[in-house]
């Protein structure tokens, strides 16, 4: 997910075509194990949320409060939780152990990529992707390894459902740049409990009757209410199209049936 701060952090960095190759490894044997796990800015998504804080079975508004500082992107005001180092020598991260990540399977999109880089724009095809390098002093993974393709290495990470949703939030902040006008105070703390509490989300749906003020049939309700890492992925689709709907009056992806939604 780009933030000002990040597009430029990803210009600086040498560029890989789609179709170019690197030579990279990482496993537990690299003398560097565990190095580039601290001292981090690393801004976590919706979905990076979502499947971090299932690892923990955690109430949403817990996890935002132990894990990370929630800040707000300037231009749209969405809120942008920023995962906080630990206090301390090297300001770990807060995820790692001797071992390695302790939250390995469900490990941010942005530790899935590393040592690429994504930037991803919207046009009116879709996306565009961009690729680079971040070749850090301290990483001796490019001593060794497999040659391989961006495409090869998000594959080797499972990183598609990760730029899949972060696409889908990125499209909806797109919209809201182009407005001019950033989410206001209201707007930023709905889309905080729907796109990153989705046990909040859940008690919005029951306490505004969401279902009834949307076309949803009972298909999608059923999914989105759904107890799993499928239901919470559905949950976070229709958080993100309720979010649109309730910003711009219509989303591709939801009708409503009342006038007012609020
Ligand atoms: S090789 Fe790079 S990515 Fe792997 S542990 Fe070392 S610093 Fe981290
Ligand atoms: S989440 Fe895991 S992979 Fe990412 S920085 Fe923390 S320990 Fe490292």
């Amino acid at each position: 997910m780009d933030t000002d701060a990040s597009r430029e952090f990803l210009d600086s960095l040498p560029e890989i075509t789609a179709d170019g190759t690197f030579c990279f490894d990482c496993n537990p044997d690299v003398p560097c194990f565990n190095r580039c796990c601290a001292e981090l800015t690393l801004p976590l998504t919706p979905y990076d949320v979502l499947r971090l804080r299932r690892q923990f079975a955690m109430p949403g508004e817990d996890f935002l409060r132990r894990f990370t500082t929630v800040r707000s992107f300037p231009d749209t005001g969405f809120p942008l939780p920023m995962l906080r180092m630990l206090d301390g020598p090297g300001a770990p991260c807060p995820f790692v152990s001797h071992d390695g990540c302790m939250v390995y399977e469900d490990r941010p999109g942005a530790c899935r990529c590393y040592p690429l880089g994504r930037g991803a724009s919207m046009g009116k095809n879709g996306v565009t992707e961009r690729f680079f390098l971040v070749r850090e002093g301290h990483c001796m993974g490019f001593d060794k390894g497999r040659e391989r393709s961006p495409a090869r290495w998000f594959a080797d990470q499972q990183v598609a459902e990760y730029n899949a949703a972060n696409d889908r939030y990125m499209r909806l902040m797109a919209m809201v740049r182009a407005t001019g006008r950033p989410l206001g105070a209201r707007l930023a703390a709905m889309a905080e409990s729907c796109l990153f509490q989705l046990d909040k989300f859940w008690e919005l749906i029951a306490a505004m009757r969401i279902f009834k003020r949307v076309e949803a049939d009972g298909a999608r309700r059923a999914a989105v209410m759904a107890t799993s890492l499928a239901g919470d992925e559905e949950a976070l689709n229709f958080a993100l199209d309720w979010m649109e709907l309730v910003i711009f009056g219509k989303s591709e992806g939801l009708a409503k049936k009342v006038s007012s939604l609020l």
